[in-house]
């Protein structure tokens, strides 16, 4: 490996396994499509890499959370696909939600109404999804809501339904007797809005057997390499990431380390002091409890992660592995975002998203898809 020089540490994004984790899940769905959700710039990989290596894969819906990354993303997506909003329309926000042509997951009557009525302002009906609270109580219309739209149809008037969706509460554990009664609950939801295609399924609800996926899943975690439920994980690992030793001690028995002095060494150790720490989102919850691996050994972290640094004791390393500048596995072959989500008592997600920006970063192209001669005239 290239050291990365001068940075915290080298991010490998591997979009060959992306593609592949794609099409796991999209035989999985079938007849279903999956979407990509890139929220939170693809739960921190980079949402115009990861959009284009789906797209490149057969991917043309897209989900975001927020205006202002449909906004940056949107110049990145070819025009054939559709960029979805989840948290939907904030007050304020229609008019520069329709110039970019995205499409509003509307979670609320009142976004319902200031979409129409920009609708009337232009003279056109606009794209809109409506989201259904099926009972995780998060975002999306109640009961209420949808009785008073039963009773005033023409609150939908100026939208152009593309779906109507809901979100599993339970989805990561595909035995919970939540999955079951909100699925029925929206099946019976949806059959207010009917012709109009459904989508109900994220990653963990995608991956569960024995059960309809609507027409669209949205897809997050999974796509990335994280575990859609326990374990073992169907899908293929898309993040490594190494540290680099940045200075190599020894320390006599007694000694403590790092801010605090919250280890004590109970033999003479060598201490290696290395590039990442909690402003890279390696979780300070993990001082004195995670772990990182050099040439297959595993080092324990000692003391607290400080923000640019933490201690390994590498006592165990073979010493020719033990130089400024070394390669240290953080995530990879021996411990994978899921095991370092466990250490932190976290989900996968949240040390995904909390990748810093001071990385280097390389992405490992996907593999060029060959036509399929069967499905060409
Ligand atoms: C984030 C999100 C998803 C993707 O969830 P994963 O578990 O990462 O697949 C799907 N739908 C909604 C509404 C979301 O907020």
């Amino acid at each position: 490996m290239a050291m990365q020089h001068g940075t915290a540490g080298h991010l490998r994004i591997d979009l060959g396994a992306l593609v592949a984790n794609y099409r796991l899940i999209a035989g999985h769905v079938a007849p279903a499509s999956v979407a990509g959700v890139v929220k939170a710039d693809a739960y921190g990989l980079g949402a115009a890499p990861v959009s284009a290596a789906l797209y490149a894969a057969g991917c043309r819906h897209f989900f975001v959370a927020h205006l202002c990354e449909a906004v940056t993303l949107k110049p990145h997506l070819p025009t054939d696909t559709t960029l979805y909003i989840l948290n939907g329309l904030p007050p304020g926000a229609e008019a520069d939600c329709a110039a970019i042509g995205a499409v509003p997951v509307l979670n609320a009557l009142e976004q319902i109404d200031s979409w129409a009525a920009l609708a009337r302002t232009l003279g056109r009906r606009l794209p809109g999804v409506i989201q259904v609270d099926s009972g995780m109580a998060r975002l999306g219309l109640t009961p209420d809501d949808l009785a008073r739209l039963r009773q005033s149809p023409e609150l939908l008037d100026g939208s152009d339904l593309r779906l109507v969706m809901t979100h599993l509460a339970c989805a990561d554990d595909p035995d919970d007797a939540f999955n079951p009664h909100q699925r029925a609950s929206f099946d019976a939801i949806a059959s207010q809005f009917p012709g109009v295609p459904r989508s109900i399924d994220n990653s963990g609800g995608a991956m569960t057997a024995g059960v309809g996926h609507g027409d669209i899943v949205r897809a997050g975690i999974a796509l990335n390499g994280g575990a859609p439920h326990g374990q073992p994980n169907p899908m293929q690992s898309v993040v490594a990431l190494d540290a680099y030793i940045v200075q190599l001690r020894t320390v006599e028995a007694g000694a403590g380390v790092g801010y605090g002095l919250t280890h004590r060494f109970d033999r003479p150790s060598r201490v290696a002091t290395i590039s990442v720490g909690y402003a890279d989102g390696w979780p300070r919850h993990l001082s004195n409890r995670g772990s990182a691996w050099i040439g297959g050994v595993r080092v324990p972290i000692v003391g607290r992660v400080s923000m640019d640094s933490m201690a390994l004791d590498v006592t165990d390393v073979p010493d020719a592995l033990l130089h400024a500048g070394a390669p240290v596995e953080l995530i990879g072959p021996h411990q994978t975002i899921d095991d370092v989500a466990a250490q932190a008592d976290t989900i996968s997600y949240e040390i995904l998203t909390r990748l810093g920006h001071r990385y280097a970063r390389t992405y490992l192209p996907a593999p060029v898809a060959t036509p399929d001669r069967s499905i060409m005239a």
